[in-house]
């Protein structure tokens, strides 16, 4: 959030309009603290510090140095059985990737994010050619409760506030961005938490971002609450919270590979 100070000049030429304000940087952010001439000289306005953390990206896998690896098609490690915390029972695929097992419920993450970029990759089972919500659905859940969609859409239209990379029951994404059935598609996910006043009000709402094979299909979405099958949005105060994927038990065969995240200071 932008905080900005402004100290107004008491001179005599408090009305004088042709002053601006002076910024100088505190932290990552620009304050403002003054009322200053324009800046004459480029040196002015320069910052050069603190400076940007260096992160580097892994050339095989994309992967950036300072990302948590969620899924490396190894193991579970990073995950349990939503509903009983035990160990998750989705197949492990021989590819690197993993497939919802129908029926064994929804997996979540061993550990608690709040705001995070979040990179995963999925494809539907072409194999499975129900229709509606019922082909290939899936979805990935930020803090547990406000989910992106995943849904073959093609050639498979339903409400459009539930289609592939919505925000299920409440934002339409901007453009379906989908892979042919089977092949396999990005999400590169960006969300910040929402904020509660210490009585359990939301006071700021979770945004939330989503690119869907590079392209962007929500664009900084303030999320309205809970991402309700019947019902309206719900807010109640939570704190940070595991991502979770969907198994929607429709034998949607929907497989999830690379899956990594950032933390991101809110
Ligand atoms: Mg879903």
């Amino acid at each position: 959030m932008k905080k900005r100070i402004l100290v107004l000049s008491l001179s005599i030429g408090f009305f004088a309009c042709n002053q601006t304000a002076k910024e100088v940087p505190e932290g990552n952010e620009i304050i403002l603290t003054e009322v200053a001439e324009e800046p004459t000289k480029p040196e002015e306005t320069e910052i050069w510090g603190p400076t940007p953390k260096i992160v580097t990206v892994d050339s095989r896998t994309g992967i950036p140095s300072d990302a948590i690896v969620l899924f490396d098609g190894s193991n579970f490690d990073q995950w349990i059985s939503a509903k009983d915390s035990t160990a998750v029972k989705w197949d492990l695929n021989t590819d690197g990737s993993m497939t919802v097992k129908d029926k064994a419920g929804d997996i979540q993450t061993k550990r608690d994010f709040g705001s995070v970029q979040l990179h995963l990759e999925w494809r539907s089972n072409p194999a499975k050619r129900l229709s509606g919500q019922n082909r290939s659905n899936s979805g990935v859940f930020l803090q547990n409760r406000y989910e992106v969609q995943i849904l073959d859409n093609n050639d498979n239209d339903t409400y459009v506030n539930g289609q592939v990379g919505s925000i299920y029951k409440q934002s339409i994404p901007l453009a379906k961005a989908s892979s042919p059935t089977g092949d396999w598609n990005t999400y590169d996910i960006i969300y910040h938490q929402p904020v509660f006043s210490s009585n359990g009000e939301l006071t700021q709402k979770a945004t939330i971002t989503v690119l869907h094979n590079g392209v962007l299909v929500q664009d900084h979405y303030q999320i309205k609450g809970t991402t309700e099958y019947i019902g309206w949005p719900k807010n109640t105060a939570h704190g940070k919270q595991p991502i979770k994927l969907q198994d929607h038990q429709d034998q949607s065969g929907v497989s999830y590979k690379n899956i990594w995240v950032r933390e991101l200071l809110d």
